[in-house]
C-alpha cells in the first residue's frame, strides 16, 4: 500500500484547485461554523495517508486515539465508491444505499475547529451552503456545486487507484494498524473498506459542461505531471 504515498503532493494540488474555485462562491460557511462536522465522512486511503502525515509532523498522533472511540459497526460505511456509483448510474443499474448509522460529532472537531483543517478530505472541502445550516436545519448546496464535488471525488479516487475508500475513521484505523506489507485485498476482506475504481464515466450534467470542462482539464493537468 505504500506506493500511493508519493501521490500526496498531487492530491494537495487538486485540493488547491478546488479551494481556489470555491473562494469565488457566495457561501455562508465561516470559521467556527461546524454543524456539518459529523463522523459521516468518507475518503480514500490517499487522503487518509495525508492526514496521518500531518498528524505525525504536528506531533498530534495522540488525536488518533479518538478514532477508536466509535466502533466500526456504528460507523457510516459506503456500499460503493464514487466511480462505482457513476458506473452503475450511467448503466441504469440500481445504486445501493448506505445503511443508516448514528451521527456523532467528528472527533477531529475541537472547540469548533477542525484539527486537521489544511489536510481535511475532499468531502469536507466540498461541504458548503449558501445559508447558515443552524438557521435553516440543512445545507443549501446547488446542483452545480454538487457536480463540482463529484468531479473532484471521481478524480481523487482515480489518483488513488490501487488504494481503498470508505469511512474515514476506518481508513485511518487501517493505515495505523495494518502492516504496510499486507496486501490491499487482505485489508479489504478484513474491513468494510472498498477498492478504488478507475473513472468509467465522468458525471457531468450537460447544463454544466461548459463550466466543468475547464475544471476537469485543470485536474487532468495534475495527472499529466504525475504520469
Ligand atoms: S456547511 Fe453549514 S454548518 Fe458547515 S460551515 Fe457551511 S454553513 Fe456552517
Ligand atoms: S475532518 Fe474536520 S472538516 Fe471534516 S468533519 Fe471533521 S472536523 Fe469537520
Amino acid at each position: 500500500m505504500s506506493e500511493f504515498y508519493d501521490k500526496r503532493k498531487f492530491l494537495m494540488k487538486i485540493f488547491d484547485i478546488h479551494d481556489a474555485l470555491t473562494q469565488n462562491w457566495n457561501i455562508a460557511c465561516k470559521k467556527f461554523c461546524s454543524d456539518c462536522c459529523t463522523d459521516h465522512v468518507l475518503m480514500t486511503g490517499l487522503e487518509g495517508s495525508l492526514i496521518l502525515e500531518y498528524l505525525k509532523s504536528h506531533n498530534q498522533l495522540k488525536l488518533l486515539n479518538r478514532i477508536l472511540t466509535i466502533p466500526s459497526n456504528k460507523r457510516f460505511h459506503p456500499k460503493t465508491t464514487i466511480n462505482q456509483e457513476a458506473y452503475l448510474a450511467t448503466n441504469d443499474k440500481p445504486v445501493p444505499e448506505p445503511e443508516d448509522a448514528p451521527i456523532h460529532i467528528c472527533p477531529f472537531l475541537i472547540e469548533n475547529q477542525c484539527e486537521i483543517y489544511p489536510v481535511r478530505p475532499m468531502i469536507c472541502r466540498s461541504m458548503v451552503s449558501s445559508t447558515i445550516c443552524k438557521q435553516t436545519g440543512q445545507a443549501a448546496m446547488s446542483s452545480f456545486q454538487m457536480s463540482v464535488a463529484t468531479l473532484f471525488f471521481q478524480y481523487i479516487e482515480m489518483l488513488d487507484i490501487g488504494g481503498c475508500y470508505g469511512n474515514y475513521l476506518s481508513v485511518l484505523e487501517m493505515l495505523t494498524t495494518s502492516p504496510e506489507t499486507q496486501s490491499l485485498q487482505l485489508v479489504l476482506t478484513k474491513s468494510s473498506l472498498l477498492k478504488n475504481q478507475r473513472i468509467y464515466q465522468v458525471m457531468m450534467p450537460p447544463e454544466y459542461q461548459k463550466k466543468l470542462i475547464p475544471i476537469m482539464e485543470a485536474i487532468q493537468n495534475i495527472f499529466s505531471e504525475h504520469s
